[in-house]
């Protein structure tokens, strides 16, 4: 048995399908001169094999995502078609190096050259270089491993590799893949997420899951407990669909209580919202029960992608997710990349990117970027109850900055007599200690305030949000996490502002009973967690929940406070 961490619930069994997506390790080969035509014709053939492959990804993409979505495969075909790279590697071959060893050598270079350019275009290809690269070599080495979607339809495989990026979501076929197991990730890192809104069954976290498993071997992902059972017996098979079964009527319960108001056993009124990532995802978050946006996490609308959609396709996306909301609030975020998420078209590399380049400050460093999204915001404004949020501030010069950058942006459309609306409130998230302890600064400039606690706890504790060997140290009821959110919902209500939490915190059960004891009075959560958040906020007293989160920030440390919670939590359910 493997054991991980629960992303996404659920119980399914099926065989493995490892995936390694990096590029394998190319054994050191010379070949003599009589070798040199053989291998330049293995070279070809794979450069043949890989179109041909790509071509049924694009595909599948196109009907998994959309025209915009699978043009990036036209780009990767384009790339191995690319007379110059051709020229090269095979200049490389006649220097007597084997086909593989060529190809790798000259990727090499070219990713090197493409990322330190200073052309945004080139740099935005790194990321298609790097598929290619694995993806023709995969194919020389005779790797059975490398293509995600050569799968038969109905196969319930359970798609294990190291880590799930969007662009390898785009290539899923989720009519072939039940469920999926990583090496990689948190509860709160964006595999996990992305799981998430993929509604597939996920563990993740399991560190080498691909170096202990073999493709076809049967397993059991109980996603629910976070465990991979291997090979398993026919009790533990008989166990796992009692369970499947148990989870299943429990869902039915659940699902009774979407169209219910949440409302605390003492009267008090809870807002619940629901998080939107992947843009198609807005029809079905729109029926899971939440009362609107409470974070639409734009970035997924860039990250996998051969080209920065323009302002109509942002447009068309974000009024969408309007429509589908039908008037009820809709808080956008502005683009997120970097940290754990793809940057766009592969920026260079940093040594620490949850401490670099990402979010608002990539935003506020390309307002060519930003400007456009915005100008699709104001315009998507017109259609509903707009709000814009922007991501990781942690001084109020971002917000004075960016405010101006979304007055230009209104500026440009009113020259151009385009419909829109100027006056959306602007809120930030408060993820980093600085942003905290400067609240008050803060509120006097912005009109609300979300809590982003996957990347407030991170940034509190020093602890990768995305490193599956920390996983235990991310805790986000220690005392100090608990302290800042406490302040920020003081500062906040001494200045009128509304509060939200939107990190993955509010959609466990525990934890938005423990923030509504600290005063929080409206959650956003994935969608799949609104009837189970509901089911608590329901069942449980303001004034139970008050006292409990009093005595856990009181508590030294995070099991102290957990142990708090959880007991008063029970009484209220037993
Ligand atoms: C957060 O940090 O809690 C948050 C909601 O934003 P993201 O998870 O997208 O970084
Ligand atoms: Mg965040």
């Amino acid at each position: 048995m493997l054991t991980g961490i629960s992303a996404s619930p659920g119980i399914v069994v099926g065989p493995v399908h490892l995936l390694r997506w990096e590029v394998p390790e190319v054994p050191q080969r010379a070949i003599d001169e009589s070798a040199v035509p053989r291998e330049l014709a293995r070279f070809r053939a794979a450069c043949e094999k890989s179109v041909e492959r790509l071509r049924a990804v694009r595909e599948r993409a196109e009907k998994n995502a959309g025209p915009a979505e699978a043009a990036i495969f036209d780009v990767q075909v384009s790339v191995i078609e690319d007379a110059e790279l051709r020229r090269r590697v095979e200049d490389v071959i006649r220097q007597n190096f084997s086909a593989e060893r060529a190809f790798d050598v000259v990727m090499l270079e070219w990713r090197e050259h493409f990322a330190r350019s200073t052309h945004a275009m080139m740099r935005e290809r790194v990321g298609d270089l790097m598929d290619v690269h694995i993806r023709v070599l995969s194919v020389l080495l005779d790797l059975p491993d490398y293509d995600p979607v050569d799968l038969p339809k109905g196969s319930h495989a359970i798609l294990v590799t190291h880590d799930l990026t969007p662009s390898l979501t785009l290539q899923l076929d989720r009519e072939a893949i039940a469920g999926i197991a990583t090496d990689a990730g948190t509860r709160t890192s964006h595999v996990a997420i992305l799981a998430r809104s993929l509604g597939l069954p996920a563990v993740v976290g399991l560190l080498d899951a691909t170096s202990r498993l073999t493709s076809g071997e049967k397993v059991i992902l109980d996603a629910t407990a976070g465990v991979l059972v291997v090979r398993p017996t026919a009790a533990e098979l008989k166990d796992a669909a009692a369970r499947a079964h148990v989870e299943r009527r429990e869902s039915e319960v659940l699902a009774q209580l979407i169209g219910e108001e949440a409302i605390t056993a003492d009267g008090v009124r809870i807002q619940l919202l629901v998080n939107v990532d992947l843009p198609d995802e807005a029809a079905g978050a729109a029926t899971s029960g939440g009362e609107g946006v409470g974070l639409m996490r734009t970035e997924f609308l860039v990250v996998g992608r051969a080209t920065m959609p323009d302002e109509d396709e942002q447009y068309h996306a974000y009024t969408n997710v309007i429509k589908a909301f039908e008037g009820k609030p809709v808080v956008i975020r502005t683009f997120d990349v970097g940290g754990d998420k793809l940057p766009v078209g592969g920026y260079p590399h940093e040594p620490n990117p949850f401490l670099g380049w990402r979010a608002i400050r990539m935003c506020l460093d390309e307002p060519e970027i930003f400007r456009t999204q915005l100008r699709a915001l104001l315009r998507a404004a017109v259609h509903g109850d707009v709000r814009i949020m922007l991501p990781l501030i942690v001084t109020v010069d971002e917000v004075r900055e960016a405010r101006s950058i979304l007055a230009e942006a209104a500026r440009e459309l009113a020259e151009r007599g385009v419909a829109h609306r100027s006056d959306v409130p602007l809120g930030v998230m408060i993820e980093t200690p600085a942003a905290v302890i400067t609240a008050d600064t803060l509120a006097k400039e912005v009109a609300f305030f979300s809590i982003g606690t996957n990347d407030l706890v991170q940034y509190t504790l020093a602890v990768d949000r995305g490193n599956a060997r920390l996983a235990t140290r991310f805790t986000p009821l220690h005392p100090a996490v608990l302290r800042l959110i406490h302040r920020t919902l003081q500062v906040g209500h001494e200045h009128g502002l509304n509060v939200s939490v939107c990190g993955e915190m509010a959609s466990e059960p525990l934890m938005a009973f423990a923030l509504i004891g600290l005063g929080l009075r409206t959650l956003s959560v994935a969608p799949r967690s609104v009837a189970r958040v509901k089911q608590i906020v329901r069942g449980i007293h303001v004034s139970v929940a008050e006292s409990a989160a009093a005595e856990a920030l009181e508590a030294g440390t995070a099991p102290a406070a957990e142990k708090v919670l959880r007991e008063r939590l029970n009484s209220e359910f037993s």
